[in-house]
C-alpha cells in the first residue's frame, strides 16, 4: 500500500468517523436543543450558538448534509416560534380575567384557569375530572341546556347569559362562549368555556335602572313608573272588577319654606314628608312623588267614594302634625285631588289628569282640602285648551281691549285715577273676563304679551287724557306674577315710559301680594330697580298672601289695595271689618296709601271712609268701561 493510499484511506476513516462523531455530536445537540429549557434556546439563538455548530458541520459535512443541517436549523426555528406562540396563550390563559374551562370530548374538567377559580371560588384540584354541572344553577329550565348544545352541535359555537352557581352556593350571571375543538382527524377533541362574570354589570343595570324610575331624594317611585303602576292595576281591577282611586297630593305653600330656611330644609322637609306618607299606608297603596312637592297616591281598591275622600282626609289630618327638621317646628298643609277608576276615567292617563283637574279645583277653593273629580272639570279641561288656542289668534287679531274701572279719593269722591283692565271681545263669546284667561296665558306664556300690550296701551291713553287737560294722578297696570321676578319687565317699562313719553310718576304697576311672596327678595330687588324708573308700586289683593310685615316693610311699595274680599262682608262682618281696620292701620304706619277695591254699597264705602281708608274703586263708583265711556265728573256723596 503506497502511503499516498494509506493517507487516503487514513482521511476516509478520519472522515466516517468525524461523520459519526457529528452526527451522533449534532443529535445530542439538537436533542438538548429540543429538551433545553426554553430560554437556553432563545438564548442560544440571540448569541447565534446554532450556527456555530452548523459552521462546525460546514468543515466537516458534504454539501447533501449542510442542506439537511440547514433543514433541521429551520424545523428547529419553526418550532420555537410554536412554542413561542404557545407560551403567549399560555400566559393569556392564565392572566385573563375571564374564566377559562376546557373539558375532553367526554365533558370532564381537564384544564381550568386562575380566572376561573376567583370566579367560581373552585381550586382546579377541585373540579378537574368533574363536570360542568357542578355548578348547575337550577335557574335554567332543562330545554336551556338542551337548546345550547343543539347550537353547539349545529355551530359549533354557543354564546350567552347563563346563571351559574358559586362555591359558596351564590347564583350570578355569566357571559359565557363554548366552543367545540377538533383534532388533526376531524374528531372532536375538548370543548372550551370562556366566560365573564356580569354580576357588577347587572348591578349596576339595576341600579340605572332604579334610578330611571325612582325619586332620587325620597326613593319613591317617579312619575314614570307611578304610570305604569297605576296601569297594572287598572288591568288588574278591569279584571278583578275592582274600584281603584288616583289621590294627587301638592303640599301648600312648600316654596315658602324652600325660599325663608333654604333648599336643604325643603329637601329634608320633603322627605320627612315622604316618610310620614309612607308610614301611613298599608300593601295595596303606592306612594310616588311626581316632582316639587306634588305627590300621587295610588289605593288599588278603593270601591267607593267615601273611602277615598276618608283617604284624602287621614293624609291631610296625618300631615297637620308639626315636623322637626334642623331644629325648626315646620307645618304644612296638603291639597289633594282624587279621581276614581272606573267612574272617573277608564285609562292610567285619563285618571291622572281627573285627579289634576280635581287638586287644581282644591287649590282654587282655597287649599288645604281635598277635592273630588266630577264630569265638570273636564269640561273646564277642555275649554282652557280651546281658549289657551284661541288667545294667540286673538293677539294677533286684535281682540283684546283695555278698559278703564275709576278710583276715587274717598274724602273729596273725586275720580283721581284709573285701573287698565284688560278684555277679550271674543267673536261669538263676547265679553270674557280676563279672571278666564288671564290663568291660562300665564300657564302658556303668553301672559308677557298680554302684559306688554296692556301697558302700552294704558300708557298711551294716558298721554292722550294728559294732553287733553284731564286730571289724573295714576294710572295702575296689572302686572302677573309670572312676569314679575323677571329682568325684561323692567325693560320693558322702562322701553314703554320711553316709547310714549309719559311721566313715570304717573304710571303704577300692581303686583299680587302672593307674587311677591314667592320670591321675596327677588321681589325686593325687582321692585327697587322699578322704583329708580319713578313708577309707583302697589301690592293687590292684599291679604290673600300670607304676608310677612317684616318682609312688608322692607318693600318700596306706596300702596296697598285691600282685597276685596275683605270688602265684601263690610259693614256687618265683624272680622271683615277688623281685618280692614287692621290693613288701613298698617299702611299708615308704614307711609303707604290704602286703597280699597270691591266697593259695591254706599254703606261699605261709608265704612271705609270712617276708617281713614285713603282710596276706593268698585262698582259702586263705576264699573270698568272703555276710555271714551269714563264718567270723570262723577262723585257719588258718600256721607
Ligand atoms: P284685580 O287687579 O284685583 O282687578 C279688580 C277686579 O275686580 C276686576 O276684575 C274688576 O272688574 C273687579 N271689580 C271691580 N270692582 C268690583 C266690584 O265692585 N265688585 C266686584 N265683584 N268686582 C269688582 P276683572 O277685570 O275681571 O279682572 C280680574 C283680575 O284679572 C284682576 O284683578 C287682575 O288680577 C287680572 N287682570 C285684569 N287685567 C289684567 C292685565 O292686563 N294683566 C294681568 N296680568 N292681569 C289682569
Ligand atoms: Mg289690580
Ligand atoms: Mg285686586
Amino acid at each position: 500500500m503506497s502511503a499516498t493510499y494509506r493517507d487516503a484511506l487514513r482521511a476516509a476513516l478520519l472522515y466516517l468517523v468525524l461523520s459519526v462523531v457529528w452526527l451522533q455530536f449534532s443529535g445530542y445537540l439538537l436533542n438538548s436543543f429540543f429538551d433545553s429549557s426554553d430560554e437556553l434556546l432563545r438564548w442560544q439563538l440571540i448569541n447565534g450558538y446554532a450556527w456555530v455548530v452548523l459552521s462546525a458541520g460546514l468543515i466537516f459535512l458534504a454539501r447533501a448534509r449542510l442542506f439537511r443541517c440547514l433543514g433541521i436549523g429551520a424545523r428547529l426555528r419553526e418550532r420555537n416560534e410554536d412554542r413561542e406562540r404557545l407560551r403567549q396563550a399560555a400566559a393569556v390563559f392564565d392572566c385573563t380575567r375571564e374564566g377559562v374551562l376546557v373539558t375532553n370530548s367526554k365533558g370532564l374538567i381537564v384544564h381550568v384557569n386562575r380566572a376561573f377559580m376567583a370566579i367560581t371560588g373552585y381550586q382546579s384540584e377541585e373540579v378537574l375530572g368533574q363536570q360542568p354541572s357542578l355548578f348547575k344553577s337550577g335557574h335554567h329550565p332543562p330545554g336551556f341546556y338542551q337548546a345550547m348544545f343543539a347550537t353547539l352541535d349545529s355551530t359549533g359555537e354557543w354564546s350567552g347569559e347563563i346563571w351559574n352557581r358559586r362555591k359558596s352556593g351564590e347564583i350570578y350571571p355569566q357571559w359565557q362562549t363554548i366552543r367545540l375543538i377538533h383534532d388533526d382527524q376531524g374528531q372532536l377533541s375538548h370543548y372550551v368555556a370562556v366566560f365573564s362574570d356580569i354580576s357588577a354589570i347587572k348591578d349596576s343595570e339595576h341600579e340605572l335602572t332604579h334610578l330611571a324610575h325612582h325619586d332620587p331624594l325620597t326613593d319613591l317611585p317617579n312619575r314614570l313608573l307611578f304610570t305604569d303602576r297605576v296601569e297594572q292595576a287598572l288591568a288588574s281591577a278591569q279584571i278583578h272588577k275592582r274600584g281603584c282611586a288616583l289621590l294627587m297630593i301638592d303640599l301648600d305653600h312648600f316654596k315658602m319654606i324652600n325660599d325663608s330656611l333654604g333648599h336643604n330644609v325643603g329637601d329634608q322637609m320633603l322627605k320627612a314628608v315622604a316618610e310620614r306618607l309612607q308610614g301611613m299606608f298599608g300593601p295595596g297603596i303606592t306612594l310616588a312623588r311626581l316632582g316639587g312637592d306634588e305627590f300621587a297616591v295610588l289605593a288599588e281598591s278603593c270601591p267607593q267614594l267615601v273611602q277615598a275622600a276618608a283617604l284624602a282626609q287621614r293624609i291631610i289630618d296625618g300631615l297637620k302634625e308639626p315636623f322637626l327638621i334642623n331644629g325648626h317646628q315646620l307645618f304644612i298643609n296638603a291639597s289633594i285631588g282624587i279621581s276614581l277608576f272606573p267612574g272617573d276615567a277608564l285609562s292610567a292617563e285619563q285618571l291622572l289628569r281627573n285627579a289634576d283637574s280635581a287638586l287644581f279645583k282644591a287649590k282654587s277653593a282655597g287649599r288645604d282640602d281635598y277635592a273630588l273629580y266630577t264630569e265638570e272639570l273636564t269640561a273646564h279641561a277642555q275649554q282652557r285648551v280651546e281658549i289657551a288656542f284661541e288667545l294667540r289668534r286673538a293677539l294677533e287679531q286684535h281682540e283684546l281691549r283695555v278698559y278703564y274701572q275709576p278710583v276715587h279719593d274717598m274724602k273729596t269722591s273725586r275720580l283721581i285715577g284709573v285701573e287698565a283692565l284688560v278684555r277679550w271681545e271674543h267673536p261669538q263669546r263676547g265679553l270674557v273676563s280676563p279672571a278666564e284667561f288671564i290663568p291660562i296665558a300665564e300657564r302658556t306664556g303668553l301672559i308677557s304679551d298680554i302684559d306688554n300690550w296692556v301697558m302700552q296701551q294704558a300708557c298711551e291713553q294716558m298721554c292722550r287724557w294728559k294732553r287733553a287737560g284731564v286730571e289724573l294722578s295714576f294710572i295702575a297696570v296689572n302686572v302677573s306674577s309670572r312676569l314679575f321676578a323677571r329682568r325684561e319687565l323692567y325693560q320693558r317699562v322702562a322701553q314703554v315710559l320711553r316709547e310714549t313719553g309719559l311721566d313715570p310718576a304717573y304710571l303704577e304697576l300692581e303686583v299680587t301680594e302672593s307674587a311677591v311672596m314667592e320670591d321675596p327678595e327677588v321681589a325686593l330687588e325687582q321692585m327697587h330697580r322699578l322704583r329708580e324708573l319713578g313708577v309707583r308700586l302697589a301690592i293687590d289683593d292684599f291679604g290673600t298672601g300670607y304676608s310677612s310685615l317684616l318682609r312688608l316693610k322692607r318693600l318700596p311699595v306706596q300702596k296697598l289695595k285691600i282685597d276685596q274680599g275683605f270688602v265684601a262682608g263690610l259693614p256687618c262682618d265683624e272680622d271683615d271689618g277688623a281685618i280692614v281696620r287692621v290693613i288701613i292701620a298698617l299702611a299708615q304706619s308704614m307711609g303707604m296709601q290704602v286703597h280699597a277695591e270691591g266697593i259695591e254699597q254706599r254703606e261699605q264705602a261709608a265704612f271705609l271712609l270712617e276708617h281713614d281708608c285713603d282710596l276706593g274703586q268698585g262698582y259702586w263708583f263705576g264699573r270698568p268701561v272703555p276710555a271714551q265711556a269714563l264718567d270723570w265728573a262723577r262723585a257719588p256723596a258718600i256721607g
